[in-house]
């Protein structure tokens, strides 16, 4: 059965697209089966593996709102064992129209339930906020990866995530877990980022991932090319830590006796 991780902070720019992207596509290149789920009304990990916005029929707003299957929805990316639940615009609306709508926040977990078991991992790119389509998401997964930018207040708005998470645990997911606080984007040449990374381990402890992702301007690029990096630039510094991450997560997933 496939792990579901939902790659999640509210506030945007720290790195979750990136991340999703990047970590789905290095999972694949290590032989495991991948659904990466645009759960962004932006769709940017959409177009980050190219696809065309335009040629996408039906989205996650048809699986979230009108019961469309998953498997219906999903697209073979250029990186082997690689598939895609794409967003379009279209996403934008869901977050009005499933107010008023029967088991709104379970409505991802119950599709993703249909096509999990095709799957060693199934990674959820969130938008940047906490409301439905989060909540959404931390109801579907069984962890959350926390990506967090080396940068001045970078803990600042995490007690109110990790206050979301405690109330999907106590009312909507039980099993929900940390899988891990990733620090982001970080420029060693400065103290800050030093600063920065030493008072998140002082936080999360053990939680943060013994990988760190730098600042790599390949990586930045890589989007514009519709490419995850492993295709854009498999020699980049970006395309290595992704691949560590990647590991360091299989084998996070080993040590506490998951099936993956
Ligand atoms: P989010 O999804 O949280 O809004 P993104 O992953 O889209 O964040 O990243 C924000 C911007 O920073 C994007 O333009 C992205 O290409 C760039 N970026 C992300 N990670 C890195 C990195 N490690 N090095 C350089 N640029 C990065
Ligand atoms: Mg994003």
């Amino acid at each position: 059965m496939g792990k579901i991780i939902a790659v999640a902070n509210q506030k945007g720019g720290v790195g979750k697209t990136t991340t999703a992207v990047n970590l789905g596509a290095c999972l694949a290149a290590q032989n495991h089966q991948v659904l990466l789920v645009d759960s962004d009304p932006q769709g940017n990990a959409t177009s980050g593996v190219g696809i065309e916005k335009g040629d996408v029929e039906q989205c996650i707003y048809d699986v979230l709102t009108e019961d469309v299957e998953p498997r219906q929805v999903v697209y073979p990316t250029g990186v082997e064992n690689l598939h895609i639940l794409p967003a379009t615009i279209q996403l934008a609306g869901a977050e009005i129209e499933l107010v008023s709508t029967i088991s709104r926040e379970v409505r991802l977990k119950r599709a993703l339930d249909t096509v999990k078991e095709h799957y060693d991992y199934i990674v959820i790119d969130c938008p940047p906020s906490l409301g439905l389509l989060t909540i959404n998401a931390l109801t579907a997964a069984d962890s959350v990866l926390i990506p967090v930018q080396c940068e001045y207040y970078a803990l600042e708005g995490l007690s109110q995530l990790l206050n979301t998470v405690r109330l999907v645990q106590k009312h909507l997911n039980k099993a929900l877990k940390i899988e891990g606080v990733l620090l982001t984007m970080l420029d060693a040449r400065t103290n800050l980022g030093l600063q920065v990374t030493e008072e998140v381990k002082k936080y999360f402890r053990d939680k943060v991932y013994q990988t760190i992702i730098p600042r790599n301007v390949r990586l930045s690029e890589a989007p514009s090319h519709g490419a995850p990096i492993i295709l854009y630039d498999h020699k980049s510094r970006g395309a290595e830590v992704y691949m560590e991450l990647a590991k360091e997560v299989i084998y996070n997933g080993k040590r506490i006796g998951e099936r993956n």
